[in-house]
């Protein structure tokens, strides 16, 4: 199934929209809220984050960078032989490097989540809609937390009222729940993102740091990458009128910072670091927990990781 929220009505929940309107089960999430997804800007002194992080596009900028080197290369070799091998190395090299000294050929990011330490606060939510200005609506979010009810006869509700912005209530006492538990959701910046395959003008794209983002200068709003991401991790920002997600607070990450999410968490039930160093402490949260992703099947190589996940959840 490629719709998020007729996946979400099936049971295998992958955002809050369902909780909100269980009813709808064919359309995207926004159209959930047509009034809103329809509104112009609303709030035009809200200061929306950096459109593509400060990370070069590559879908956008590759032929004008490209036509720089090529004629870097060909005046090398025109006039300087001895610069021949230079210039081919040259047009190898990488180009990444942002503001700051940041490079993010030399990282590769990833996050753990705890599920057995999550304990459904929403403190995560808040912190990220305010670090980056996602509308207050509860129809829109980077992150949010459902919480799983598991029956004696196998049966499995979830819930996440305003994507658990304000933790969950206390349910009726109910004797046939054996197990209860919540897990945050995100964006899980796949290492093959359908998001980024569908995107017909190459706004979606992924830094060599394995972080998928969103250049909101290119994005045309049509929606495919809303339909095409199995885990309903994304959604239409009514005021720019371009996807949005989790981009693992990239402004932040690129300073030395951590995502708002795990900096609030009490709990540390969120850990986030470099997936291939082994110091780093997302290595060590790998190699001490029995990991599971969400919706193996599919072949997006998440690198959201959670620790003691059941298998009810995708
Ligand atoms: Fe794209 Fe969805 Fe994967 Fe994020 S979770 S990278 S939005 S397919
Ligand atoms: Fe769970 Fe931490 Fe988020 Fe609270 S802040 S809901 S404990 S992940």
């Amino acid at each position: 199934m490629d719709n998020p929220c007729e996946r979400l009505a099936a049971g295998s929940v992958g955002n809050p929209c369902e909780t909100l309107v269980p009813e709808v089960t064919n359309k995207p999430c926004e159209t959930l809220v047509p009034e809103l997804a329809k509104t112009p800007c609303e709030t035009p002194s809200m200061k929306m984050p950096d459109k593509s992080c400060g990370v070069p596009n590559p879908n956008a900028t590759s032929d004008r960078r490209n036509f720089l080197k090529k004629t870097l290369c060909a005046f090398a070799s025109l006039f300087v032989p001895n610069l021949v091998a230079a210039s081919e190395a040259l047009k190898n090299a990488p180009v990444w490097i942002l503001a700051g000294g940041y490079k993010p050929y030399e990282h590769y990011w990833g996050m753990g989540i705890d599920i057995n330490k999550c304990i459904g606060c929403g403190r995560c939510v808040d912190a990220c809609k305010t670090e980056n200005n996602v509308p207050r609506e509860p129809y829109y979010f980077r992150t949010w937390v459902e919480r799983y009810r598991v029956r004696a006869d196998g049966d499995v509700t979830v819930d996440s009222p305003n994507g658990a912005i304000n933790s969950f209530d206390n349910p009726p006492p109910d004797t046939d729940v054996i197990r209860s538990f919540f897990v945050p959701k995100l964006c899980n910046h796949c290492d093959n993102p359908p998001c980024v395959q569908v995107c017909p003008v190459g706004a979606t794209y992924q830094s060599p740091d394995g972080v998928v983002l969103v250049d909101s200068d290119y994005c045309i709003g049509c929606r495919y990458c809303i339909q095409a991401c199995p885990y309903g991790a994304r959604f239409l920002d009514p005021v720019t009128r371009t996807a949005q997600k989790c981009t693992f607070c990239y402004h932040r990450i690129t300073k030395g910072l951590q995502p708002a999410c795990v900096e609030v968490c009490p709990t540390q039930a969120r850990v986030f670091g470099e997936v291939k160093k082994k110091a780093s402490p997302l290595q060590r949260f790998l190699r001490m927990n029995k990991i599971g992703i969400l919706k193996p099947s599919l072949n997006t190589e998440p690198k959201v990781y959670y620790a003691n996940l059941d298998v009810e959840v995708n």
